[in-house]
């Protein structure tokens, strides 16, 4: 891992020691990996002796997630859509920024405005594809790795605190890093090299309780969630001539079915299980946006298409983006004949001429 080197760790530690207030922040809308990497990092900042430590999320994470946040002080957990001003005084005031997995400011949405003006040192540790170096004064950025969780991990495992020993991490960081890494590979199916298996050996021996994390992470949904994917999967799953999947989720059938931010997590995943489909989308109406999230088999670049006509990206083969209403699409009606039209020229004309 390029990134993680004596001289970057030992940076790594003098920001730390010279920071009094940190702030850690990550992408809007954020998910097991974007929360497990900040919890993980939060306790172990506070293990360190950091007495002013803050989490600042753009908007609050899924009930789903919040096993990994409940040893979090609620002061120490800000939500900018709950209370903007306090969140943007903490990052114009703190010393010290960590930026935990995304690869450029817009992807903290309301955020963006706050961190750009903050004069604090930035850390950046992700692992998606393109990212903003340059806005960063440290960057740990790899990309042949599961997940931000993971890359934390191999960096905490680096610094003299913890000196190659999980055991010496917190149990609370270990519990988040572990199911951080677990929901970015989907349980070991994605996105798995062999760094991955080696922090996962690390933290089962170290005591993590793995039965614990998949029970919290895949045993605990209500029932409408089964059925909206049993909906969804018969009613409104579409396959083109040119093995696309996709499914339309308006906001009607997600109140329908009472769906809350985080029950269609790894739907947009299943389409690829058929044989002829090479990409799949799912696409969430949202207040003014549709949501985008896109999935891939090897050969197909799911991050190009979210690039070139999603306003978005992410991985090779796990991409996001969102289409603007009215700006890009007219209503959400509009958006089977946009990705019928976009996906085919992509696969037909754009990938040609890679
Ligand atoms: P998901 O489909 O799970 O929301 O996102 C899949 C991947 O794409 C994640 O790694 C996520 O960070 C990235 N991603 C999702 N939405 C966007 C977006 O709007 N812009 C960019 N650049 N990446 C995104
Ligand atoms: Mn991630």
């Amino acid at each position: 891992m390029k990134d993680i080197n004596a001289h970057s760790i030992q940076t790594l530690e003098k920001f730390i020691s010279d920071s009094g207030r940190i702030c850690i922040i990550t992408h809007m809308k954020p998910d097991g990996d974007a929360i497990g990497s900040s919890a993980a990092l939060y306790h172990f900042l506070r293990m360190c002796g950091k007495g002013s430590v803050k989490i600042i999320l753009n908007d609050r994470h899924p009930d789903y997630l919040s096993f990994i946040t409940d040893g979090i002080p609620r002061e120490d957990l800000i939500v900018h859509k709950e209370l903007p001003a306090e969140a943007e005084t903490c990052l114009s005031d703190c010393d010290l920024i960590f930026c935990l997995d995304f690869n450029a400011f817009h992807r903290t949405d309301r955020l963006e405005g706050a961190l750009t003006a903050s004069k604090a040192d930035k850390i950046l540790i992700d692992h998606h594809l393109n990212p903003d170096r340059e806005a960063f004064d440290l960057a740990f950025s790899e990309t042949d790795i599961s997940s931000a969780s993971e890359l934390l991990f191999h960096i905490l495992m680096e610094t003299r605190r913890i000196a190659h020993d999980a055991t010496s991490l917190p149990s609370a960081t270990a519990t988040a890093l572990m199911a951080g890494m677990t929901t970015d590979t989907n349980n070991f199916a994605n996105s798995v090299f062999p760094s991955t298996f080696r922090m996962a050996s690390s933290l089962l021996a170290a005591g993590v309780d793995r039965d614990m994390i998949l029970s919290r992470l895949y045993n605990q949904y209500s029932e409408n969630r089964l059925r909206l994917m049993g909906h969804m999967m018969k009613d409104l799953l579409h396959i083109t001539e040119d093995g696309v999947a996709y499914i339309v989720l308006d906001r009607k059938t997600q109140e329908e079915y009472c769906i809350s931010e985080g029950d269609t997590e790894g739907f947009v995943n299943m389409p690829l299980s058929i044989a002829e489909v090479r990409m799949s989308l799912l696409l969430k109406e949202d207040e003014d946006r549709i949501r985008v999230s896109i999935r891939s088999k090897k050969g197909t670049s799911a991050n190009t298409c979210a690039r070139k006509y999603f306003n978005g990206g992410g991985h090779e083969n796990a991409a996001g983006g969102k289409l603007m209403i009215p700006a890009d699409l007219e209503s959400v009606e509009a958006a089977s004949g946009y990705i019928e039209e976009y996906t085919h020229k992509y696969l037909t004309e754009d990938e040609k001429n890679m």
